[in-house]
This record gives C-alpha cells, structure tokens and sequence, in this order.
C-alpha cells in the first residue's frame, strides 16, 4: 500500500520511510503541507500519515481541507504530547487515527494496517481470494493452504490485486502502487512480477485484458 508521511522533522521522516518499507508499504515522503496537497492531488495513496506542524500549511490545515474537496483517505495524525487540543481538533477535522510522538514504529504500522482494513470493509485480517490468503501483518501468503514464499515486491503486487480483485488494472496503476517516488523503476518489470506470480500460483491467478491491463478474477478458473 502507497503511504504519504507528510513530516518536517527529518530524523522521523527518515525512520518512517525505513519503518514503513520494511513492514511492506510503500512511502512517499514530503516536509510541508503545500507539497502535501500537491502530492494527494497527484497520485492515488492508500493512507495518509500526516504531522500537524509543518511548515507552509499546518497539517491540520490540509486536513480540513482534503475532508472539504470530499477526499476520504485514511489519516493518521502524528500529534506531540501534551497536546490534547491537537488531537481533539485533528480528529474533528476528520483524522481516522493518531499518535503520541514519540511512538513505537510497530504500532504506526498496525493502525496502519487497521485503517487499510477499515476502508476496504474487511473485518477479517487477511485477505483471500480464489484459493490465495495474504496476511498482511503476518507478510504471509498461502495458495490452496500450502504456503508460497514471496519476494517483497510480489507481495505488494499480489496485494494489490487481491484488493482490486475482479477489476482490470492498468500497468501505469500497477506502477503507481509498486513504486513511490525514491524507487528506481526498470520498463517492463510489472510484466516481470506478473509473470513470477503466474509460475507460483498458476497462469490463471493473472489475466491479460489486451490492451487494458490485468485482472486477478474473484473466483480460481
Ligand atoms: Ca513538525
């Protein structure tokens, strides 16, 4: 899942890109809230997490106004202690989620996954489909209940279209969702990707639509 950290303090933006890697997202970071908004109005995240001072525009600020335009991304704020106010007005203005700095990496990333679960109306942790379970906590993945070892990007592409599955994606979608901005991105590796998860689950799992994109089918051919 694309996470946009918006945070001007460059230490926790630093950890928070490594932290959200590691755990299997894929971060965006930016220092200020009116690259915030430039880049929610660019590209499609799965999740904000968003500090409420920074400069430029206050991330309580591009809060409002994201909730304003009708934007209903997931958002947690990161608030510093002893500021109860902040918390109460960023969840007011339409905040999912917050924490208290300094926080544990492992608790962003488990609200994270909370949120992400939330929004897609799953009450369960894992996903499945046709034949194929992927926890994301657990980074596993089993086919038929036998289970398959993944590299970290075929996991977030199988992610991706389990989360999308039954619609056609676009390679260009695809990309946007494998890579953030600091990723070098080779041509044809969605194709490459693809291809791997075919060889571990079967040909079927990935459908071409010539000239469109790709579609994971709801239910196993
Ligand atoms: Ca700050």
């Amino acid at each position: 899942m694309r996470v946009l950290v918006v945070e001007d303090d460059s230490l926790l933006g630093d950890a928070l890109q490594v932290g959200l890697r590691q755990a299997g997202f894929v971060p965006d970071w930016i220092t200020d809230g009116i690259g915030a908004e430039h880049a929610l109005a660019t590209t499609e995240y799965g999740a904000m997490v968003l500090d409420i001072g920074l400069p430029r525009r206050s991330g309580l600020e591009v809060l409002a106004r994201m909730r304003a335009a009708g934007n209903r991304l997931p958002v947690l704020i990161l608030t510093a202690r002893d500021t109860v106010g902040d918390r109460i007005a960023g969840l007011d203005a339409g905040a999912d989620d917050y924490l208290v700095k300094p926080f544990a990496m492992g608790e962003l990333t488990a609200r994270l996954r909370a949120l992400a679960r939330r929004s897609e109306g799953r009450s369960q942790p894992a996903l499945q489909v046709a034949g194929v379970t992927l926890d994301p906590a657990a980074h596993t993945v089993s086919f038929e209940g036998a289970p398959i070892e993944l590299s970290a990007k075929e996991f977030t592409l199988l992610r991706v279209f389990m989360q999308n599955a039954g619609r056609v994606l676009s390679r260009a979608q695809l990309e946007e969702q494998l890579y953030g901005w600091d990723d070098e991105t080779g041509s044809n590796t969605v194709e490459v990707f693809i291809h791997h998860l075919r060889r571990k689950f079967g040909r079927d799992l990935i459908r071409t639509v010539r000239g469109v994109g790709y579609l994971m089918p709801r239910e196993s051919a």
